[in-house]
């Protein structure tokens, strides 16, 4: 069974009453009663440095979860050696024993493990029983067993052997080992960068972000429980600059599996272009970081489709995914049809705590996203061709809330068009529909990433239009749907430009990223 192609796992739905329900709210309860004091984790060992950080609700920032230690020089040169020893280890395990462990790791998280990673996402990062049952449970299982699936078919391509000459191709880990640095927005990514790798034999050293700290722990229990040896994932939670310096500098570094901001990730990219005659062999980048994802509507749009991917695309998890939906185009002449049924639909909308099961919007993560988020809130209040049409209030006194926010701006190349805002709010422009071609143009040039996009349309020459026109400005493109919610095995995620190096998470296109593959000829 380890060579079938998986399917993808359930989504629960968590319905009033159910079994799935009552467990989840007992395992919150559970959680919440406990003020964890979470170790760095180097060579299998716990290590306290006493330096340390708080793990918060976003939804109730006076509420401490746990206090986790962070990394400093020692820890990161520790996590270094170990991770470089661990290597030896697991390059002498046949690759199928290691990918049992990434198998047995992915039913854990189905069954046991399952409530617990959910929680912990739902109190750390605020978000709802959906939202990170899709996370959480399903695309980290999804991570684990379609790497697993798609490792096996990359060992199992060998070259051709000819009379008295057997080729064969090994399939060997990078030499050194891989700094995972992984965001607050996902635990399936948080899961997947420092996993991707070991599955191709590497061994990491694995920074999370500080305001996932929490789940992340939780992650690497998981893999723990599953049997993944001592060494191979090193766990150093800290400051992301001071860590990235260290880990950077080091000779032995073979390669970073990042997720992130854009600014950070061409900061850690010049940094080793510095240091390239240092290191032993080219470090191996691979990243993924920002978007400003679009929607651009047909005047043949279904009204009811198309405002379902506004909402569901701009505002659920808040805007934080980097996928969300941040500017849309729409014809003149369905404006008004789409506006109200809008602003009917987000009336709707609850928001508060994910304890409470009805709210569909939860906190945004942080103090520093909640400033960032309202300072274009209030750039658009203040004029600048910009006028609020639904939400623009916000509060922090408790948890770190925003309302769903659309702005609309008779300037396309207006401040909220273009930057990335990672929030709930969503910048609308209306056109003419005769311009539709040049809307294309506009869209294609206005944002220099190039993560996911849609277009909403019901007539198949435009369909193919924009197909054409955006050809790079998403690596991932959705006809008549939201642009988020990509599912491992389906929709292969990442995009390019300054989105990132578009090494598909999940497929075989980033698993070949690990290896570095030597080719043997042997003569009978
Ligand atoms: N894969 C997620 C989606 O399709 C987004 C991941 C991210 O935010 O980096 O919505």
């Amino acid at each position: 069974p380890i060579f079938d192609e998986p399917t993808n796992e359930p989504v629960l739905n968590y319905e009033p009453e159910s079994k799935e329900r009552k467990n989840l709210i007992q395992k919150l309860k559970e959680l919440k009663n406990k003020e964890l004091e979470i170790p760095i984790i180097i060579g299998g060992k716990e290590v306290k440095t006493g330096n340390i950080g708080k793990c918060v609700m976003p939804h109730e920032h006076n509420y401490i979860l746990a206090y986790y230690h962070k990394a400093g020089e020692k820890e990161v040169q520790l996590a270094i050696e170990n991770s470089l020893k661990a290597r030896k280890i697991w390059d002498e395990f046949s690759w199928v024993d290691r990918i049992s462990i990434f198998k047995k790791a992915a039913d854990l998280l189905s069954t046991k493990w399952r409530s617990t990673l959910n929680a912990a996402t739902m109190l750390c990062q605020s978000k709802n029983a959906y939202q990170a049952e899709i996370d959480a449970a399903c695309e980290l299982t999804d991570f684990f067993r379609f790497n697993s699936y798609y490792a096996t078919k990359i060992y199992l391509d060998q070259p051709k052997s000819v009379e008295g000459v057997w080729n064969r191709m090994e399939y060997r880990p990078l030499e050194g080992f891989i700094f995972a640095v992984t965001p607050f927005n996902f635990t399936s990514i948080s899961g997947n960068l420092p996993t991707a790798p070991a599955i191709m034999g590497n061994t990491s050293l694995w920074k999370p972000a500080s305001s996932a700290v929490y789940s992340a722990y939780f992650v690497i229990k998981l893999l723990q429980e599953a049997g993944l040896p001592d060494g191979v994932i090193n766990f150093i939670p800290g400051d992301g600059s001071k860590i990235g310096d260290l880990v950077l500098d080091d000779p032995n570094l073979a390669g970073i599996h990042f997720t992130g901001s854009t600014s950070t990730f061409q900061n850690m990219w010049k940094k080793i272009g510095n240091n390239i005659d240092k290191y032993k062999s080219y470090p191996r980048i691979v990243g993924e970081t920002g978007g400003k994802d679009f929607v651009v509507a047909h005047e043949s749009a279904n009204i009811n489709v198309l405002v379902s991917a506004l909402i569901r695309g701009a505002f659920e998890y808040q805007g934080q995914k980097c996928s969300a939906v941040s500017r849309a185009y729409i014809p003149r002449n369905i404006w008004a049809q789409v506006k109200n049924k809008l602003i009917e639909d987000l009336k709707d909308i609850k928001i508060g705590s994910p304890e409470d099961f009805s709210n569909f919007m939860n906190a945004v993560i942080d103090k520093k996203a909640f400033d960032k988020i309202t300072s274009y809130i209030e750039y658009a209040k203040n004029g600048h061709d910009s006028e609020i049409i639904f939400g623009g209030n916000y509060d922090d006194s408790i948890g770190y809330f925003i309302e769903p926010t659309v702005i609309l701006t008779n300037n396309p190349k207006s401040k909220t068009m273009q930057e990335e805002i990672f929030g709930p709010v969503l910048t609308v422009y209306v056109y003419d529909p005769s311009d539709f071609e040049k809307i294309l143009k506009l869209c294609d040039e206005t944002s220099p990433y190039g993560l996911t996009g849609a277009i909403i349309s019901q007539d198949r020459d435009a369909i193919i239009k924009a197909e054409r026109e955006l050809a790079n400005a998403a690596g991932n493109f959705y006809i008549n749907d939201k642009p988020t919610g990509a599912v491992v095995g389906q929709q292969p995620f990442g995009g390019s430009r300054a989105s990132g190096t578009n090494d598909k998470a999940g497929t075989i296109i980033n698993l070949l990223r690990w290896v570095s593959a030597r080719a043997i000829k042997e003569n009978f």
